[in-house]
């Protein structure tokens, strides 16, 4: 079995601020990119312990370019896709021939009372799909589950762990941290997390062939709704985008891919705005 792995960063053991994840900190960036990478590590030791033959891990968080990689086994059969931007972003490197997805650091959506929330940008007050207020996970879950392959471990905080399980009660999840609030977590140690993580990822791997792709039914509706007026002035400008507000787009697409492409544009055409 062929195992996909993306990696954020927000939802590592103990991490309760942006400077922690930020790559231009100096003081704590560096010990925190190091417990991610060692969560990733565990990740891809469990998958393996559990039968995964490829293992591809895309490093999906800010510059990405935060793993560091010598902390990685050394393994003939995993390949690791860093640097940004990139045109599937958090979901590079996925495509046919992958037969379960892991999300690990992951994070509660935008708007939600939980640590460092967002999706995808600041620009985003909400992503929501055929209805659905979607996070990172579901986005991308969505985009998997069009290919027919289910996500099977969910690790990060507990908010968007219990929203993933919801959805997909067929995954092992790991809540390794709880949220106080926006910046601050009561969370289990690193090593703690890292075990917890890497007994989840081998018990995942005999979940893959009883989990269900995760699915949105055609015909598929994208409406973004931006944190200022100026994101969706700009997100209006592209085919396919109608404005539907002040601070709201709506995109509707044939195939989920399609879908999940025009949310990565519109998030990259409202940082342009910003520049003004
Ligand atoms: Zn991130």
């Amino acid at each position: 079995m062929n195992v996909y792995i993306s990696c954020d960063m927000e939802g590592t053991a103990g991490l309760c601020s942006w400077k922690q994840c930020d790559p231009g900190d100096t003081h704590e960036y560096p010990v925190f990119r190091s417990y991610m990478t060692q969560e990733v590590r565990a990740a891809v030791e469990g998958a393996r312990d559990g039968g995964a033959r490829r293992i591809i891990v895309n490093d999906s968080h800010w510059s990405m370019r935060n793993l560091l990689l010598d902390q990685l086994p050394a393994d003939d059969d995993l390949r690791i896709i860093s640097g940004a931007p990139k045109p599937w972003s958090m979901m590079q490197g996925f495509g046919t021939g992958i037969d379960a997805v892991f999300f690990t650091g992951y994070h509660a959506k935008a708007g939600d009372a939980a640590t460092l929330a967002h999706t995808y940008s600041d620009d985003v007050y909400r992503a929501i799909v055929n209805g659905t207020q979607c996070s990172e996970a579901l986005l991308n879950a969505a985009l998997a589950g069009s290919y027919g392959v289910p996500v099977v471990l969910i690790t990060g905080d507990r908010t968007i762990v219990d929203e993933c399980l919801r959805v997909m009660p067929w995954a092992i999840g790991v809540a390794v941290k709880d949220a106080i609030g926006f910046s601050a977590v009561n969370s289990l140690t690193p090593p703690a997390a890292q075990e917890a993580i890497r007994a989840g990822a081998r018990e995942a791997m005999g979940r893959v062939a009883r989990a269900e792709p995760f699915t949105f039914q055609a015909p598929f509706e994208l409406t973004i709704e931006t944190a200022q007026v100026e994101h969706a002035d700009f997100i209006e400008l592209m085919p396919g985008f109608a404005r539907i507000g002040g601070r709201a787009v709506r995109f509707g697409a044939g195939d989920y891919p399609s879908l999940f492409e025009a949310f990565l544009a519109a998030t990259r055409i409202a940082a342009a705005a910003n520049a003004g």
